[in-house]
């Protein structure tokens, strides 16, 4: 048990995350709530989600699906959620008791612009100074004058978000408060009304650095568009227990050189103390970094099964344009019956999240070649360090031979390699395998030619070096 663990472990602790359903889970929303979870979980307690939808004009109902979703997706499990709609009456309940005690006042107002109400709901603020430990700022305080009696509700029935935040708080028992620095400022209010309403202790509060864009700004949807969003990366086929590895990275780490940690081990490790101070660059190379690790430790089943859903539509349809299962990815033949298996270690070599798999194989794509055989200039076919038409076209009569000759059902990666190794190391490896490499994909930059042979199959093999030999005896 670390000191933090010791420290909680009179009390039953009770967190919550509280979204505003704006928009879809937000990055840092994520991480927010992913901190309370392992936080909770470490010390025992127990979570809520409060879905905060009081702002009526900004909040929509997809919103708050989305959120949950994204958190089943994640699988971040609360042991409560509610929506803070239906909690109305006990705000009215509140801010009645502290009108009549004296706490609040209805206020009359001189409205200044359309729409200004001539009454509102102040706060009596007595001014103190306000000082507490945040678990991760440390020690923050505040004078409480500049706040003046600040507006706590706009009528008995419009209570404004501290106020309602601050009610659902108590009445949900919410011992720590973690939530973004933002809300650092909103604070000191929110202590006063927690200090006017209720007897019990005030919660503890941590607030976590920002999460923050390369250039060192706060990372928004308005300025960096939909890669703020949760959503967005499981629609481009990132794995959960990769991205909330990475959630955790951003501002906080082990205290050693780990950094692969599941959702089990997190909770484990975690603790707010080495949350650090200061904004968490929000860095996408590092998030296809942990998704590829995890990638790589899925096993062959786990791989196909995820993968052949972000595999392009012609290999996820018969010849008679039935849509195929994914037992397809385990066939025999890709260009027609199936052979989608062989295909797969080179797609886990390329990709370093599932959704990158149709560009894989879209006109250009490294493996675009398994469709079609795209139209290539003859002279792609010449070596650059000798490009001499006679001596490709040799070579790849020679290879179509060497090729003929290894059994059809035993056409694997390996037996096409050893059948051509000795021509091509005796003649120069570039001047033979160069040409057959581009005959088989009619680009560049592909595979190396014996994986392109298996993919292929060897009567598309053979097809394709024939064709090959056909361009260059056209002069
Ligand atoms: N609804 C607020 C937000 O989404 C919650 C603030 C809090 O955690 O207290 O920012």
């Amino acid at each position: 048990m670390d000191s933090q663990a010791k420290i909680y472990s009179g009390t039953k602790i009770v967190t919550r995350f509280a979204p505003s359903p704006t928009g879809f889970l937000h990055v840092g929303g994520a991480r927010t709530a992913l901190f309370n979870y392992l936080f909770t979980k470490k010390n025992g307690g127990k979570i809520i989600l409060r879905i905060e939808d009081t702002d009526a004009e900004r909040n929509k109902p997809e919103y708050a699906e989305g959120i949950v979703k994204a958190f089943d997706w994640l699988g971040i499990k609360f042991n409560q959620i509610h929506k803070q709609s239906e909690n109305f009456p006990v705000h009215r309940k509140y801010l009645e008791k502290l009108i009549a005690n004296g706490k609040a006042f209805v206020s009359k107002e001189e409205p200044r612009e359309e729409g200004q109400r001539s009454e509102v709901i102040r706060f009596k603020n007595d001014n103190k100074d306000i000082i507490f430990e945040d678990l991760i700022k440390g020690e923050v305080k505040f004078n409480t004058t500049e706040l003046g009696d600040f507006v706590i509700a706009k009528s008995l029935d419009e209570p404004i978000f501290h106020f309602s935040n601050v009610i659902d708080d108590i009445n949900s028992g919410i011992t720590h408060i973690i939530r973004g620095e933002e809300h650092l400022s909103n604070t000191p209010r929110q202590i006063l009304i927690w200090e006017a309403v209720s007897e019990a202790p005030r919660p503890s509060y941590a607030h976590i650095p920002l999460i923050l864009s390369e250039q060192k700004e706060k990372i928004s949807k308005r300025k960096h568009g939909e890669i703020v969003s949760v959503e967005y990366y499981q629609r481009n086929g990132y794995l959960p227990e990769a991205f909330v590895n990475f959630l955790a990275s951003l501002g906080w780490n082990a205290g050693d050189d780990r950094e692969i940690f599941n959702l089990q081990e997190l909770t484990e490790v975690f603790s707010l103390e080495k949350v650090q101070k200061a904004g968490a660059v929000f860095n996408q190379d590092k998030l296809r970094w942990f998704n590829r690790q995890y990638l790589m430790r899925l096993n062959d089943e786990e791989f196909i099964g995820k993968a052949s859903k972000f595999m392009p539509e012609w290999l996820r349809v018969s010849n008679t344009g039935e849509q195929l299962p994914d037992s397809r990815f385990r066939g025999n033949d890709i260009r027609g019956n199936g052979n989608n298996i062989k295909i797969m270690p080179l797609i886990r070599d390329k990709i370093h999240a599932f959704g990158e798999i149709p560009m894989l194989f879209e006109t250009g794509g490294e493996l675009s070649f398994v469709r079609d055989l795209p139209d290539y200039a003859k002279e792609t076919l010449l070596w650059k360090k000798n490009p001499d038409p006679k001596t490709a076209l040799r070579h790849l009569n020679e290879i179509s031979k060497l090729l003929s000759a290894v059994d059809e059902n035993k056409f694997t990666t390996d037996n096409i390699k050893s059948a051509l190794w000795s021509y091509a190391e005796a003649n120069g490896k570039g001047d033979v395998l160069w040409p057959v490499r581009v005959a088989f994909t009619g680009q560049e930059k592909s595979p190396d030619p014996f994986v392109c042979a298996f993919i292929l199959g060897k009567n598309e093999s053979l097809s394709r070096i024939h064709k090959a030999i056909e361009n260059l005896s056209n002069q």
